[in-house]
């Protein structure tokens, strides 16, 4: 048997100990005991070193350049196959490495993954593309979808059926990817990203097709059925943008444009970065962001009319830009802007303090408490909180009881947002403001809104009246809206009242309250104050003459 050199030397460093030990023994006299003992203890102290010290070291070194380097894939090593105590240690501490690099593993999957679905995150995304290479490829795709209208989903049928939908659409896209070089993620909610190298555009619109109608196809959830479409926004690298970060924020922008266009759609960011119109958007959103702060915008307020004496009751709060090069901006164009911008709830807040205020120097004036009319969009309905508590600052600073204010609520919002819209409302009601319906009848399920909304006044929108009296279905259906509305118990405004004839309808045939060009445009609140003081001028000479 061959004994290996290890062995050898402690055998010879043994027989060593035991000849000096024998030879103390033997001559027990101090003059070789000194010497001998102190041989004794260099050879054990070294053998000690040798065999244990040293090799315990060489394993903590080891140990320590693994931390430092976070080399978690690394391992001990040691010399001998001896399974003595050094070895021992050495496979404990190579096992603690074990299940330190699987925990870093699994904490680093989750880092990476949405744990719904089990796709690569944002993150997860991002690093797959860096470590793929994929940037050397040539050309690769940036898909970005976006559900359309899950939130209502999510609402309506619960937050475990949303859920569920999301895993199924996963499935259906998983099995759309074509080679293990495309990815797929969650950005969260009910955002996907898809990543394609390599596709020419034609190639890449088919294949964006066929996957929004595979999308789009019956979904079973737990006893419900239900559909849905996606928008789509694309970028492709390197024409686009040269980073991840920058194609993927480019691919974001493009479908939110094809959500504004109507959804269900795909836009190539390429083709909105060649848009003026786009361009023109952008260099708008800018100017809008300082336009507050430079005094661009003002409120004017048209009034609103009672139908048998047509005597002033309200006013609505209008928002104007007045643009310094491009002059005045309507609000259609611009609200929208500062929605998308984010914001509309600063601009928002403005109006709000400003309708109240001005309605404080109205009655200050001697003019009377004037009802006061102020639309709010949807984000504002989504910070209801902030909303809230600044108006009941300013109606208790200003003095101006909560009934005098309206506030008006789009009816086309109301599909997306209904649960936040009817908490605001609600929360409004409660507080003895009133709130109306705006633009009623061009939003979708009109009428199933209002038994959903806590609403007290409805304004019926101004393509009701466009063709009355002249074409007679136009002016049956609106009569009977007005039978509707008026059965149901709500306070009624028709919107966009121009002509006499129009008015003389609406007076006739119901109690419903009158907004439009044929009493007055919007106005300055100088004017506004004129027309109060005409009418109280006329209000009191009728009294006279009565007396
Ligand atoms: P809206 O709330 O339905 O306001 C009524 C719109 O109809 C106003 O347009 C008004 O000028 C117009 N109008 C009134 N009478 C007539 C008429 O007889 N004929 C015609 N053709 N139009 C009439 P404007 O001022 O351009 O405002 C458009 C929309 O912008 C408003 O519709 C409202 O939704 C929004 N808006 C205005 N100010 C604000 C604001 O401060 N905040 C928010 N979030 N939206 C606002
Ligand atoms: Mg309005
Ligand atoms: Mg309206």
């Amino acid at each position: 048997m061959k004994l290996q050199r290890k062995t050898w030397w402690i055998v010879s460093v043994s027989i060593l100990v035991y000849f000096i030990m024998l030879f103390l023994v033997i001559h027990p006299r101090p003059l070789y005991m000194v010497p001998g003992l102190l041989v004794l203890v260099l050879v054990l102290s070294y053998l000690f070193n040798k065999l244990i010290v040293s090799r315990v070291e060489n394993l903590s070194k080891q140990l320590k350049r693994i931390l430092t380097s976070k080399e978690l894939s690394s391992r001990l090593t040691w010399s001998g196959h001896n399974q003595d105590e050094i070895h021992q240690l050495g496979s404990s501490i190579n096992e603690m490495l074990d299940s330190i690099e699987e925990a870093q593993k699994e904490v680093n999957q989750l880092e990476r993954c949405d744990p719904l679905t089990g796709l690569l995150n944002r993150y997860g995304l991002q690093e797959e593309f860096h470590n793929r290479h994929l940037n050397q490829l040539g050309n690769i795709s940036f898909l970005f979808l976006d559900l359309d209208g899950f939130k209502r989903i999510n609402d309506s049928l619960g937050h475990q059926t949303g859920d569920e939908l999301l895993k199924q659409m996963t499935n259906r896209m998983l099995g759309m990817l074509q080679h293990d070089q495309e990815l797929l993620g969650r950005m969260g909610g009910d955002e996907f990203v898809m990543i394609v190298p390599d596709m020419s555009k034609e190639e890449l619109v088919h294949r964006t097709h066929e996957m929004m109608r595979s999308l789009k196809s019956e979904y079973s959830l737990e006893q419900v059925k239900t559909y849905i479409t996606t928008s789509v926004g694309i970028s492709r690298f390197p024409e686009d943008g040269n980073s991840f970060e920058e194609v993927f924020q480019y691919a974001d922008i493009a479908m939110y444009e094809a959500k504004r266009k109507g959804k269900n759609q795909i836009v190539f960011y390429e083709e909105l970065a060649r848009d003026l119109d786009y361009k023109h958007v952008l260099d708008l959103e800018n100017d809008l962001k300082f336009s507050l702060d430079q005094g661009e915008l003002y409120l004017d307020y048209q009034p609103i009319y009672s139908s048998g004496d047509h005597l002033l009751v309200g006013v609505e709060a209008l928002l104007r830009w007045n643009h310094p090069q491009k002059g005045l901006i309507p609000p259609n164009r611009f609200i929208p802007i500062a929605e998308n911008g984010g914001f509309i709830c600063d601009i928002g807040e403005w109006v709000l303090e400003q309708s109240i205020r001005q309605a404080a120097r109205w009655r200050d004036a001697g003019l009377g408490e004037i009802g006061i009319a102020i639309n709010v969009s949807k984000q504002q309905m989504k910070q209801k909180d902030r909303f809230i508590m600044k108006m009941d600052k300013w109606l208790k600073q200003y003095n101006v009881a909560p009934s005098e204010l309206q506030i008006e609520i789009t009816e086309s919002d109301i599909f997306y947002y209904d649960n936040e819209i009817r908490e605001f409302a609600q929360i409004l009601r409660n507080k003895g403001v009133r709130v109306a319906l705006d633009d009623f009848g061009v939003g979708t399920s009109s009428l199933f809104n209002l038994k959903q909304l806590p609403v007290n006044v409805v304004k019926i929108d101004r393509s009701f009246i466009r063709c009355v009296p002249q074409e007679s279905f136009d002016t049956t259906l609106l009569a009977g809206i007005y039978h509707v509305l008026d059965d149901l118990g709500f306070e009624v405004v028709t919107e966009g009242v121009e002509s006499a004839d129009q008015m003389e309808f609406v007076s006739n045939s119901s109690s419903s309250m009158i907004q439009g060009y044929y009493f007055s445009r919007p106005v300055s609140p100088h004017q506004i104050a004129l027309l109060i003081q005409q009418q109280l001028v006329r209000q009191e000479a009728a009294a006279g003459k009565k007396v």
